[in-house]
Formats: C-alpha cells, sequence, structure tokens
C-alpha cells in the first residue's frame, strides 16, 4: 500500500508522526505513533515492536531528550514497542493503567499486550510536561476499559477511541458499550481543535464528528432492538441484517459490537437473553 511507512510528518509545530507498517482491516494503514513537543519529545502510542517502525523513532527523535513513552491502551498494535523505545532513550512508560486481568476475570484476549509494564499511570486529570508544556490525560474507558485520550494545547490524541477512518471496535468482556458513550459525550463537552488519531486522518471537526458517532451508535441500539422485538434471534442473525453488504473479516467484530449493545440494553432491562436467543424484554 502507498502510505507514508517509516517516514516523519510534521503535522503542525510541536506535533508530528510516524506510520507504522501494520495495515490491517482493524488498523487502516497501520498505527500512527505521534511525536509532542520540540526541544524534548513525548512520543504517543509507539505502536507494534517492528524494527523499522523503532529506527524510524529513533531517527525523529534524534538527539532529543524523550520525556515520557505514553500509551492510549494496550492493544498489540499500540504499546508493544514501549519497551524497547524506553530500553533505548532511557524515557519512562507513562500513561494508561495495565489491565487488571487477575480481578476482573479474563478480560483479554491475544489482542492484548499482557507485557506493557507502565512506570506511571496516569489518572484522569493529570498531566506530565513537554517543553513546559501540558500533556493531559482524559480516561476515555469503553474500546477498552484503559483507554486514555490525550489533550495537548488545543489537539487531543484519541488513540482508538475517536477514528479517523471507521468506527471504534467495542467488544466485551474489556470493550463496554455504556462506558464508549459516556466517554464520547465527554469529549462532546471539550473544546479541542482537532483529534489526531491512532488511525486514519485528523479529525478537524470533532465536535460534529462525536455527536456522529453518538447518532451512529443510537440507530444501530434502535435498530438490534427492532430486530429483537420481531422474534427472539442468535447474534450472526442480527448482524445479518443490521451490517448487509459487510466485509467478512470484519463479522466477528461486528458480532463483538452488537453483544455490546446487547449487554448494555440487557443492563437497563430492555433485553433478554435465553440461550443463543436475544428477545425483547
Ligand atoms: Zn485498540
Amino acid at each position: 500500500m502507498d502510505a507514508p511507512y517509516a517516514k516523519l510528518e510534521q503535522l503542525e509545530p510541536g506535533i508530528a508522526r510516524v506510520l507504522a507498517h501494520n495495515p490491517s482491516a482493524f488498523t487502516y494503514y497501520g498505527t500512527q505513533t505521534y511525536l509532542l513537543g520540540e526541544r524534548e519529545v513525548a512520543v504517543v502510542d509507539p505502536g507494534p515492536d517492528l524494527p523499522e517502525h523503532l529506527g524510524a523513532l529513533s531517527e525523529a527523535i534524534g538527539g532529543r531528550a524523550v520525556i515520557a513513552i505514553m500509551c492510549t491502551h494496550t492493544h498489540r498494535d499500540h504499546s508493544p514497542a514501549a519497551r524497547p523505545l524506553a530500553d533505548r532513550t532511557g524515557a519512562p512508560i507513562v500513561g494508561c493503567a495495565p489491565l487488571a486481568l487477575e480481578t476482573v476475570g479474563p478480560r483479554a484476549d491475544a489482542a492484548f499486550d499482557g507485557d506493557y509494564a507502565p512506570d506511571r499511570v496516569l489518572e484522569d486529570g493529570e498531566a506530565i510536561e513537554v517543553d513546559g508544556k501540558p500533556v493531559l490525560a482524559v480516561a476515555t474507558p469503553g474500546h477498552t476499559s484503559n483507554h486514555l485520550c490525550f489533550s495537548y494545547g488545543d489537539t487531543l490524541l484519541t488513540g482508538d477511541h475517536v477514528m479517523g477512518w471507521s468506527t471504534t471496535v467495542v467488544v466485551p468482556p474489556d470493550g463496554d458499550m455504556a462506558e464508549y458513550m459516556r466517554s464520547l459525550d465527554k469529549l462532546r463537552r471539550r473544546d479541542e481543535r482537532v483529534y489526531y488519531p491512532a488511525h486514519g486522518p485528523a479529525v478537524t471537526n470533532p465536535g460534529q464528528y462525536v455527536r456522529h458517532l453518538m447518532g451512529h451508535r443510537m440507530q444501530r441500539e434502535k435498530q438490534i432492538l427492532k430486530l429483537v422485538g420481531e422474534r427472539a434471534r442468535p447474534i450472526p442473525d442480527i448482524v445479518a441484517n443490521a451490517y448487509p453488504g459487510l466485509d467478512p473479516r470484519l463479522i466477528t467484530a461486528a458480532g463483538g459490537s452488537v453483544l455490546a449493545h446487547l449487554v448494555d440494553l440487557q443492563r437497563r432491562g430492555l433485553v433478554e437473553q435465553q440461550g443463543e436467543l436475544w428477545t425483547a424484554a
């Protein structure tokens, strides 16, 4: 694919980007790693542990001090390069919490980076400084329970919470549709000028875009309620009706999203599960 792999793209003063070579049906052209700062640098979402990508990041950093390596969440396309980059630069790994797998049950699957070990976890509203300018953690659970966005100046690094090319995958048990909607509403009440997502182009109309994403999920919820109101249905049947013409590679993810809606609707007392079948309550 023709994309700027391993090349430094300067987006605006103090914000640059390097695209990793891990394209897929879930990552678009790949993971975009951001470099914040001018005299010193914070690296956001170091990405997959690929030699070419780490080399490109080292080159982009040049002789500058790395203040922090920051992860929005611990999916394998985001955090695995944190440790090797920390070893190269001596910088601390700062940002999202590791998933507390022991205490919350089997929430993770192969998509999670179980080796992620931060030096410092940022809670909602905590910040570090780069060139004297804060990088603020904004807790946005939903895509994963540990997801953070980072606010920097009048920009927001949105990780996978808001993406520039596709809707976000929200799959239980770690993904949570109600939390995801609350986290979108949280962004709706903020006023950043532009979003820089980990996948896809920058979002230059964030307020409108977030309202659109919320509307899209509410439409999906309505559609699912209508389908299970007609008769009891298993998830694959709901997917076939709700996502006509879906890319076959995305059927499993769509099933996960439908499940996320159903779990949320069940908690609100609107649907019931009987074995494989879901029906209106
Ligand atoms: Zn992710």
